[in-house]
């Protein structure tokens, strides 16, 4: 029986996401948080993008510290040779990478007007494919976009050919949130059965059904006799309406009604850092949790009604599918109301040594400290906000690993 992964992509469909993006700190934070949460692997960036590479390193450079110890990081780019050499030249320690191509007939033909056909893009995928294992990727994931409106042949026959050539999965891509969960169940089943190899789910939401369409896949992959990989993101965010939201794809896997009996997730994911992680995603991409966000939101536990409070009062599972506290919530918050020092881009050093002993980093002396406050200082100007605690105690204690990522240089 196939079993369940998380594949999170807040830090590449995430932070494509018009109007919206991360600083290179955030997206290591968010990747630290994911892998405290044991979500299974983070599409932590592109790969062949410039100003990526040596945020990319540095978090590969976590890796091998073991500080990203039991995530994996996979890389995200088009399905061509020149790509994949690119990405070995500019990120020469990358594992596992993801080669996206259009399958569909509309995509074909509608982006590349003729210049190539089917079996063009199906050459030029294999040759990747190719080229990644020559260069020692330790996996391959073919990401057929626009999957869903991909006839169903074509796809077992690109996944058959993908497999052949060294790809571990196949990524079904519902570009543009086409599917429902019964018609991508059926043909995510099919494409188990007879591509035979794993699935990933990558739903989005513009008919408002990314979370479902992602959990009926993944039955339809795990019944086809293969593991099922869902791509998820942080508070949904992504492309247009945004992916499938990680905490409620959590939720929708333990909660729904007889799923957990059936289908189970590889690595169990600790729920309780949702609160914290949901959090830290809403400061950093600037976006609001909104009031009925599964989980998290502020409305998420909250009863008004007379019927509703004093049922949930006498017995909370009355009118609540899960607890508070199972998605970490529950505690006391402490909100500053009154004088605060921040951290900033024209910081001193006064200032960064009263907000470092408030969460109770020590240095060894001043020049310690003033190394760190530099690196601050380069973070805010990235940032253009404050930084949070997790972010000034990751500065601290990685400040070799900090500067490598905080540094953008065109020129290079
Ligand atoms: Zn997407």
């Amino acid at each position: 029986m196939g079993k369940i992964y998380l594949v999170d992509v807040t830090n590449r469909d995430g932070v494509q996401t018009a109007k919206l993006g991360l600083s290179k700190l955030a997206k290591t934070m968010i990747n630290l948080y994911l892998n405290e949460m044991g979500v299974y692997q983070s599409e932590f960036g592109f790969p062949t993008t410039k100003h990526e590479s040596r945020y990319l390193r540095a978090n590969l450079k976590l890796a091998e510290m073991g500080v990203l110890d039991r995530i994996r990081l996979g890389g995200w780019i088009r399905a061509t040779a020149g790509d994949v050499e690119k990405t070995f030249e500019l990120v020469p320690g990358i594992k596992h990478l993801n080669l996206s191509t259009s399958t569909s007939d509309q995509m074909i033909e509608g982006k590349y007007r003729g210049r190539m056909n089917r079996e063009d893009v199906l050459d030029m995928s294999l040759e990747a494919i190719d080229a990644a294992r020559s260069y020692g990727a330790e996996s391959v994931a073919f990401n057929a976009e626009d999957a869903s409106r991909t006839d169903i042949d074509t796809l077992v026959r690109f996944a058959c050919l993908a497999k052949e050539h060294g790809a571990s999965r196949i990524r079904y891509c519902d570009t543009l949130g086409y599917e429902n969960p019964f018609s991508i169940y059926e043909t995510c089943k099919t494409l188990a059965k007879e591509g035979g190899m794993p699935v990933e789910l990558h739903c989005h939401g513009d008919l408002g059904m990314a979370v479902a369409n992602s959990v009926g896949g993944a039955m339809g992959v795990i019944d086809g006799g293969q593991d099922a990989y869902i791509n998820t993101t942080i508070n949904g965010i992504g492309e247009r309406a945004g992916n499938a939201d990680l905490v409620a794809v959590i939720l929708a896997l333990r909660k729904s009604k007889g799923i957990a009996e059936k289908y189970t997730c590889e690595i169990k994911v600790d729920l309780s850092t949702a609160w914290k992680i949901c959090r830290y995603a809403s400061y950093a991409f600037g976006v609001p949790l909104a009031i009925n966000q599964p989980g998290v939101g502020a409305n998420a536990f909250a009863h008004a009604s007379g019927i509703h409070a004093d049922g949930v009062l006498k017995d909370a599972r009355n009118y609540e599918l899960y607890s508070h506290d199972e998605v970490g919530r529950g505690g006391l918050e402490t909100v500053e109301t009154g004088r605060e020092i921040c951290s900033g881009e024209y910081g001193g050093i006064s200032g960064f040594q009263h907000i470092m002993g408030q969460i109770e980093v020590d240095f060894s002396d001043r020049n310690d400290a003033e190394e760190v406050l530099e690196l601050v200082r380069y973070a805010n100007v990235l940032a253009q906000k404050p930084l949070v605690a997790d972010e000034l105690r990751f500065i601290a204690q990685h400040p070799d690993v900090a500067q490598e990522l905080l540094t953008l240089s065109p020129t290079d």
